[in-house]
């Protein structure tokens, strides 16, 4: 019988990108736990969350805990069957407030009893007991499948003959995989089997959507903050904005961000306690064993997402952004965003977005150093878009870049 601290909880997990957060949450429910996805947002949420916030949290603070606050004014709400899943990490970055700020608000309102689970491997999946490391595996499937149908939706969107086919079927595609993660019966390599079949069938979906391939367009490279250039609320979809303006989107992944983890991992094993050690071992193999079931899921698209690979290691992203910023000095997305605009140009984008939070650190670092990368790209446009829920013309300004995008892609022969 397996221990943790979510039995008779429901559990939300918040919707960074809404269609993970409903695969990962089929992750959860495998386990027989109740748990559903946290929509993405709207300003009801960002109102309730300000009600309690002093307006110096970062904005995905701000949309996450508005969110969950408004799924507590739903009837039936019980404060003592309820989780939030918040992860955390150490660190210079504000994320590793989010938790605290969480517990601390649902304090003051008498909601102290909603569970917030913050777990993670280095905290010994606190709170999730012995079902941890196998509820971690499935959520990381979760994400690599989610992250491969946001890819497809990417690809498939801009061309599409008939609006709003393929958001239907990624929509269609998003409920049949966090649907085959939770069955219970599976388990292990029956689950990871039954995930890409599962995959297979969704690729076949978006293979029936009537697309014109022979349009021209832009690729244009998606990077920053990792909450906001996913969140389709918080960033006013400019994903969208930019198809619309003649573009398709390829937005760094989530998994891109657990790579980054797992090489700082092992660049501090190797720093503190030299290269060769159990520990190092175990992070090398953890992280070879994700690669490759990555690899795995990543084979069933690799037609349909012919030149819009990743990168065979984050250390190739790492390395490009070295040339700007000091990769020791400086954790955190800043070196991933502009380590990326240069790795996307090698790809054949035209121009890059990165999507930051208004006053995100890493974003304020990167777009500093965008000038000098800018310079070294032959002039590659590159624009920080930054929110807070304000309503600003980004329609208005995606123009503009898209123009300057056209402009850069004549020059370099890039249409
Ligand atoms: S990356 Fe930026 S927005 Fe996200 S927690 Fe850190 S400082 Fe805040």
């Amino acid at each position: 019988m397996s221990s943790h601290t979510l039995a008779g909880r429901k559990i939300q997990i918040p919707g960074m990108c809404g269609g993970t957060a409903r695969v990962f949450a089929g992750a959860f429910r495998s386990f027989g736990i109740e748990a559903s996805a946290s929509p993405e947002g709207d300003d009801e949420t960002r109102e309730l969350a300000l009600k309690y916030l002093n307006g110096d949290e970062c904005y995905p603070q701000v949309v996450t805990l508005g969110n969950f606050l408004k799924s507590t004014k739903e009837p039936g709400f019980d404060p003592a069957k309820t989780a939030v899943f918040m992860p955390t990490s150490p660190g210079p970055c504000r994320f590793g407030q989010y938790s605290h700020t969480f517990r601390r608000t649902l304090e003051q309102m008498g909601l102290g009893e909603v569970l917030v689970l913050s777990p993670s491997c280095a905290n010994g999946y606190r709170g999730l007991g012995d079902i941890g490391p196998e509820l971690f595996r499935y959520c990381w499937w979760a994400v690599v499948a989610a992250d491969l149908l946001r890819k497809m939706l990417q690809r498939y969107r801009p061309y599409e003959k008939l609006k709003g086919n393929t958001d239907k079927v990624y929509w269609e595609c998003i409920r049949d995989a966090a649907d085959t993660l939770a069955i219970a019966e599976n388990r292990g390599p029956k689950k990871f089997t039954d995930l890409a079949v599962c995959m297979g069938r969704c690729r076949d979906r978006f293979r029936q959507i009537p697309v014109d391939f022979t349009q021209k367009r832009l690729l244009i490279g998606v990077a920053g903050e990792i909450f906001c250039r996913l969140n389709t609320y918080s960033n006013d979809d400019v994903a969208r904005k930019i198809e619309e303006h003649g573009g398709e989107c390829w937005t760094a992944d989530i998994t891109e961000w657990v790579y980054y983890v797992n090489f700082w991992e092992m660049e501090e094993i190797r720093a503190f306690e030299g290269p060769w050690n159990l520990k190092m071992l175990k992070a090398k193999i953890s992280d070879k064993v994700q690669k490759k079931e990555e690899h795995a899921l990543a084979a069933i698209f690799a037609e349909d997402l012919k030149g819009r690979e990743e990168p065979e290691s984050v250390g190739e992203i790492v390395k490009e952004g070295e040339k700007y910023i000091p990769a020791h000095a400086a954790l955190g997305e800043m070196i991933l965003s502009v380590g990326k605009a240069a790795w996307y140009r090698k790809k054949k984008c035209a121009g890059m977005v990165d999507i930051s939070p208004f006053t995100c650190m890493n974003g304020i670092v990167a777009q500093a150093l965008y000038p000098k990368v800018i310079e070294d790209l032959g002039g590659m446009p590159i624009r920080t878009f930054y929110f807070d829920g304000t309503k600003a013309d980004t329609d208005g300004e995606v123009a503009i870049f898209m123009e300057l995008a056209k402009r850069y892609a004549g020059k370099e022969g890039l249409l």
